[in-house]
């Protein structure tokens, strides 16, 4: 098989060390004869397992002591509704930013489950000469207000990413799905903290929810026993049967990030990954990114050709490379390439010498 890099916004392409490792366990994990798949939650295998994943999670995002982590089923858009449930009991009120598809899909998800209380959404992107920039507001007003606001750092579809941590005189809580690991980020400052595996983490339908101990004792609403922080808590992520494959498969990622200097060290490779991607569209008037410079995704760059009538070659002859899934999102179209942390220095080398070549024979 020839290198294939794989552009795929999610679910994403995994570390090539952690598939290879899991291939060769998959019929015999840890010596027991059976995959991992195979046995037991409660088996003291896989809580030795469980709890080393916990641990190492703690380490690479320096989790205080005061927050749980919990690996919860219904991957990010099951946490839309979660923290809903989870906060918002007794008429409660909560702000939502939103700056791009997946906080506004948040926000609506949060509208629909409102029921008796209220959600105050806050758009903070405007467009500023054809040039999408983020203008955050100072969030000012009593500490009772909202139960809490939330906001996506990186929206994942439009290449957008919000670097500066906010200050807010409610608790924060924070859609990382495809950012978590990405660069480092002051925990403490969150109320919750929650991701879809399937980009940086592992495979879809797993979530990783990091959460302010205090914020368990907000009043609930009624939901599903799954989705309930506290009960989530009180059983180890375990008060159903877990994705165990996806929690094993996310406990050899963290053990390969670890393995490569953790997340300061990712964050280095990070930037100059997007760096030499986004000097090749800036350089090049064939290309176009509408994002301003300080809001330009690290993970998902989006980008247009100049000619859209060029799109179905570049598609066609970028997988003829083996540069697969670049197409972008159906809703904002052109291109976008996610770079996530799995994605190794080389891909992105491969995809600016393709795109400076199609340029060339094009323009
Ligand atoms: C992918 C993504 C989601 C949705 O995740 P699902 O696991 O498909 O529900 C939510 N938020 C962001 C920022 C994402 O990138």
């Amino acid at each position: 098989m020839s290198v294939k890099y794989n552009f795929c916004a999610g679910p994403a392409m995994l570390p090539p060390p952690v598939m290879a490792k899991a291939q060769q366990e998959l019929l015999d994990w840890n010596g027991l004869g059976v995959s991992v798949m195979e046995i037991s939650h409660r088996s003291s295998e896989f809580i030795a397992l469980a709890k080393q994943a916990e641990a190492d999670l703690r380490e690479l995002m320096s989790i205080p002591d005061n927050y749980h982590v919990l690996f919860m089923h219904g991957g990010g858009r099951g946490q839309f509704a979660a923290v809903v449930n989870n906060f918002l009991g007794d008429k409660g009120r909560a702000l939502y930013l939103v700056s791009g598809q997946w906080s506004k899909s948040a926000m609506e998800e949060a509208r629909k489950l409102a029921g008796d209380c209220q959600i105050d959404a806050l758009n903070i992107v405007e467009n500023i000469n054809g040039i999408n920039t983020v203008v955050m507001p100072a969030l000012k007003g009593s500490g009772d207000e909202y139960r809490y606001l939330h906001y996506c750092p990186n929206e994942t579809v439009d290449g957008i990413e919000i670097f500066d941590e906010i200050t807010s005189p409610w608790p924060i809580v924070a859609d990382l799905s495809s950012t978590i690991m990405s660069r480092e980020l002051d925990v403490s400052r969150y109320g919750l903290i929650y991701a879809g595996a399937q980009k940086n983490i592992g495979p879809s339908g797993l979530a990783i929810v990091i959460v302010r101990k205090d914020m368990l004792e907000l009043p609930q609403m009624p939901q599903a026993s799954i989705m309930d922080y506290r009960l989530c808590a009180e059983h180890d992520s375990m008060f159903n049967t877990p994705p165990t494959f996806a929690w094993y498969l996310a406990a050899e990622v963290f053990t390969w990030l670890k393995g490569i200097g953790g997340v300061k060290a990712m964050e280095a490779i990070n930037k100059e990954k997007a760096a030499r991607l986004y000097a090749c569209i800036d350089k090049l008037d064939f290309y176009r990114n509408g994002v301003a410079v300080a809001n330009r995704s690290r993970m998902n760059v989006t980008f247009q050709l100049a000619d859209e009538s060029l799109d179905k070659a570049f598609l066609t002859e970028a997988e003829a490379k083996g540069l697969l899934a670049l197409k972008g999102h159906r809703i904002v179209g052109g291109m976008r390439a996610s770079l996530y942390n799995a994605m190794p220095l080389d891909g992105v080398d491969a995809l600016v010498t393709f795109m400076e070549e199609f340029a060339a024979r094009h323009a």
